[in-house]
């Protein structure tokens, strides 16, 4: 069993695929970008832009949790 340093030394630094797949001739033409959004991602993007330090307290992280939407609700296996 491969340790995930000699795993990870496998993967395409740019793309995260296999290497040796993605960087050969076999998937020329074949690729394509699509775009998706991480609402997770976005809520931290734009509380940072909002709040430039996470804390008084050396160490504080700014994390996302899932909440109840008053008007949206979640699918059941997301209710938190
Ligand atoms: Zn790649």
């Amino acid at each position: 069993m491969l340790a995930l340093t000699d795993y990870e030394a496998l993967l395409c630094p740019d793309c995260g695929r296999l290497a040796r797949i993605c960087q050969g001739p076999l998937l020329d033409g074949h690729i394509e970008v699509v775009t998706t959004q991480c609402q997770s991602a976005a809520a931290l993007q734009r509380w940072r832009a909002e709040n430039a330090d996470p804390g008084p307290e050396p160490g504080t992280l700014a994390v996302t949790v899932v909440r109840r939407h008053p008007r949206r609700p979640l699918p059941p296996h997301l209710t938190p």
